[in-house]
């Protein structure tokens, strides 16, 4: 079976958290920062709202906290630790590439209530690009260095999201009403989506159209209902195909890496908006992928830290009870390297906590 420098599931799953700064809006009604980062332990701490008690040790005494493996700080540019896209990408995005060419698959997933930066952290704005665009960029620059008449790499694309737990191609060209995918299970290929489109790309910039393409097509459609962006989940997926040739015996190998990079939907509970009928069932919905793929990664987490992972111990993760965790199925666990990304705003305190401490049972 193959080798992985990093082969135990213990050191496959990374959690991670990203704190923005206060924006506009926060700051206009003078919200205060609830959230402090510890570079030097990478804890995140955070406090409750005061009220106008500005005590001090009150706040020690209430703090709540939490350690990953990064706690980044996006706060304040001007912070010694801010945390930029690049940092982001250096920290995370490059070891992941390196998995994929060693042939595994890696998922990447940002989790958070809306507006926390889950979009900005995976697909960036205009000049400052997130993860999705930097992990393109670095692909088609190492195929360039690695290229030689021994190895040749092909690269394809697809991009879907997943609203109500039905799945749509957001590479499909728009029709009137909806049309939903069906995921399917083959023996061989695990679970996948049937007529799903897989688009050959050559380099960054027909990756950056189609990527456009898509976020154009996930805009249109959340217009027209009410921002569903925010209630959906996008997964972009690139496939690695890695054929190898040997001169010598004149054999051919052939290695797939695939890489999930998932915009998760906003995690505020459903109740928070009042919602009822198709609201409230979507709402449900939303909440089944999010704690199944809690679940998933908790039961992967602890699984992977007991010493002896029977074979009965692997068959109880829960990855069939919504369409995510079934899609990315392939690329949790086992020899996948999967991070999950807590973006957090530093004004919400409530939504900040459920957040941390979903990050936290994943660990
Ligand atoms: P979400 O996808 O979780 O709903 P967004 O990524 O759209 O949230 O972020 C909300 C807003 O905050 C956007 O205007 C985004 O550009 C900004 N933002 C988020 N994170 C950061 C950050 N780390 N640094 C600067 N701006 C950020």
């Amino acid at each position: 079976s193959p080798t992985v420098s990093d082969g135990s599931s213990a050191g496959n799953i990374r959690v991670v958290v990203r704190v923005r700064g206060i924006n506009a809006r926060e700051a206009e009604r003078g919200a205060n920062c609830l959230v402090e980062i510890d570079p030097h332990t990478q804890t995140t701490h955070l406090y409750p709202p005061t009220e106008g008690d500005k005590s001090h040790i009150r706040k020690i005494f209430d703090k709540k906290s939490f350690t990953f493996d990064n706690s980044f700080w996006s706060g304040s540019p001007t912070d010694p630790h801010y945390a930029t896209q690049e940092h982001i990408y250096d920290s995370l995005g490059e070891e992941f590439l390196d998995h994929n060419f060693a042939g595994y698959h890696t998922c990447i997933f940002a989790y958070g209530q809306t507006g926390s930066g889950k979009s900005y952290t995976m697909m960036g704005v205009e000049g400052n690009p997130g993860l999705i665009p930097r992990t393109c960029e670095d692909l088609f620059e190492r195929i360039e260095v690695y290229r030689s008449p021994d190895v040749s790499y092909s690269v394809r694309v697809s991009y879907f999201e997943i609203y109500n737990e039905q799945v749509r191609d957001l590479l499909a060209p728009r029709t009137e009403t909806p049309r939903y995918l069906k995921v399917r299970e083959s023996p061989t290929e695990g679970p996948y989506v049937t007529d799903l489109i897989e688009l050959p790309v050559k380099n960054y910039a027909e990756v950056k159209r189609f990527i456009e393409l898509g976020d154009q097509s996930r805009t249109t459609a959340s217009t027209k209902m009410n921002d569903t962006s925010s209630r959906s989940h996008a997964v972009f997926t690139l496939m690695l195909r890695q054929v190898h040739h040997d001169v010598n015996t004149d054999e051919t190998t052939e290695r797939v890496g695939r890489m999930r990079l998932v915009d998760l939907a906003g995690s505020e509970r459903a109740n928070a908006t009042g919602a009822t009928g198709a609201r409230l069932r979507e709402g449900g919905n939303i909440n089944k992928s999010l704690t199944t793929l809690g679940r998933v990664i908790a039961t992967l987490a602890s699984s992977s830290t007991s010493t002896n992972i029977s074979r009965s111990k692997k068959e109880v993760v829960p990855y069939r009870d919504s369409i995510l965790t079934w899609l990315l199925k392939d690329s949790l666990g086992g020899n996948s390297k999967t991070a999950m990304i807590a973006c957090i705003s530093p004004t919400d305190y409530d939504e900040t906590l459920s957040t941390l401490r979903y990050a936290d049972q994943a660990k």
